[in-house]
C-alpha cells in the first residue's frame, strides 16, 4: 500500500469472509427471517420507485418514520449506512486527539473509527469477568480524571451481553454533562432488553445509536440511526456525505419501523431461545455470561472451538486478557440444539 498516508501505515483493510454454508452464529444477525408481511409491503412500494433520481439527501421519509415511533421531532434523527457510518461521523465531527472513555471488552469498531481522528482511549474494565457488570464508579472516576470528549456505553454490550441500568446510566450522563462530555449510548441490541430513548428529551449530551441490522432482521439494508438533541444531529450532519442512503433502503426500513409490532413475536422468541441456550450451557458447567441480548459470551477451550468448526458451526472467537472467549449468536431452536450437541461431543 505505497500510497497509504503515514498515520495509517501498518493498518490493514477490514476483512470478514462471507460464509454461506453451515450454521452461522458469528455476526449477531436475527435468528429469524424478515417477516413475510414486511417483504410483501416492500414489493409494492419498490414498484413505485424512480431510481433514475438521487434519493432525498435529508432522508425525510425514513427520519419521519423513526421520529414518529419514538415521539421525537425529525430534527432529533439522522441516519447512516449502518450505525457503523454514524460512528465514523461521530468521531469525525467531534474528536481530534481528545480522550474517549469506553469499556473493555466492547465493540471493536469504536477504536478503529476513533483512530482516524486520533482519539485516545481510556478502557474501563467491567466489575468482574463473571457477570461483566458495568463499573459505574470507575467510569465516573475516569470521566473526572481525563475530561473525555466522548463516553461510550454499549448496552447491551457487544460482546459480553451485559446491560447498564437506567439509574447507573443517568449517573454517568450527569457527570458527563458537568464535564462537557457527550455520552454515546450504543443500543444496537436494545430491542432484546429495554430502551432508553426517552432520555433524549432530557439530556443534550446524549446520542443513542440504533440499527436495523439485529432485531429488525435487515442487516443487508445497511441502515442505522442516531437519536439526539438537534444540536448534536446538526453536528453529525456537517460531515455526513450527501445522498448517503439509497431510496431502496430508506423505503424498506420505513416500512419495517412503521410496522414494528410485526417483530414482537420473533423478538420474544429470540429472548426465550437465548435463556434456554444459557441454561443448557450453564448445565454443561461452561459458565456463560448472563445476556440481555441475542448472543452469549463464554469461554471455551480450543478442542470445543475446533470441533464446532469441523461441524461447520461458526461462532465468533476473540481474545480478552490473553484468553480466548467466544460470542455465540442465538440461533433457531434447531441450530441451538445442533450447537449444544456439538459442544457436548467436543467436551
Ligand atoms: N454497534 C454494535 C454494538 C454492533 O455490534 C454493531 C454490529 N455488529 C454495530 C454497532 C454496527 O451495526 P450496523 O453497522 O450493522 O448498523
Amino acid at each position: 500500500m505505497k500510497y497509504l498516508k503515514k498515520s495509517l501505515v501498518g493498518r490493514t483493510p477490514y476483512y470478514s469472509k462471507e460464509i454461506t454454508d453451515g450454521i452461522i452464529l458469528n455476526a449477531n444477525e436475527s435468528a429469524f427471517e424478515t417477516p413475510k408481511e414486511i417483504i410483501e409491503l416492500t414489493k409494492k412500494e419498490l414498484d413505485k420507485l424512480d431510481l433514475r433520481k438521487y434519493p432525498d439527501t435529508d432522508n425525510t421519509l425514513i427520519r419521519e418514520s423513526i421520529a414518529k415511533v419514538y415521539g421525537l421531532d425529525i430534527s432529533n434523527v439522522t441516519i447512516g449506512v449502518g450505525s457503523d457510518q454514524l460512528l465514523d461521523l461521530i468521531f469525525k465531527s467531534m474528536v481530534n486527539d481528545e480522550y474517549i472513555v469506553s469499556c473493555n471488552p466492547t465493540f471493536s469498531m469504536y477504536k478503529e473509527y476513533a483512530s482516524f481522528t486520533n482519539g485516545r482511549f481510556i478502557d474501563v474494565d467491567f466489575k468482574d469477568n463473571i457477570s461483566f457488570e458495568f463499573d459505574t464508579d470507575k467510569i465516573i472516576e475516569s470521566i473526572k480524571k481525563y475530561n473525555p470528549r466522548i463516553v461510550i456505553i454499549c448496552s447491551p454490550n457487544n460482546p459480553t451481553g451485559s446491560a447498564i441500568s437506567r439509574n447507573e446510566l443517568e449517573k454517568i450522563l450527569n457527570v458527563a454533562s458537568d464535564n462537557n462530555a457527550v455520552v454515546l449510548l450504543d443500543e444496537a441490541y436494545s430491542e432484546f432488553n429495554e430502551t432508553n430513548y426517552d432520555f433524549i428529551k432530557k439530556y443534550d449530551n446524549l446520542i443513542v445509536l440504533k440499527t436495523f441490522s439485529k432485531a429488525y432482521a435487515l442487516a443487508g439494508l445497511r441502515l442505522g440511526y442516531a437519536l439526539a438533541c438537534k444540536d448534536i444531529i446538526d453536528t453529525l450532519n456537517v460531515v455526513k456525505p450527501p445522498y448517503n442512503m439509497s431510496r431502496v433502503s430508506s423505503v424498506i426500513a420505513s416500512i419495517a419501523i412503521s410496522n414494528k409490532h410485526l417483530y414482537d413475536k420473533n423478538i420474544a422468541e429470540i429472548k426465550n431461545l437465548r435463556d434456554a441456550l444459557f441454561a443448557e450451557l450453564d448445565n454443561l458447567g461452561l459458565k456463560p455470561v448472563k445476556s440481555y441480548s441475542n448472543f452469549i459470551f463464554i469461554k471455551l477451550n480450543d478442542k470445543i472451538f475446533n470441533h464446532l468448526l469441523e461441524k461447520k458451526i461458526y461462532i465468533r472467537r476473540l481474545k480478552y486478557k490473553d484468553e480466548f472467549w467466544h460470542r455465540i449468536t442465538v440461533g433457531t431452536k434447531d441450530e441451538n440444539e445442533m450447537l449444544i450437541n456439538a459442544i457436548k461431543d467436543g467436551i
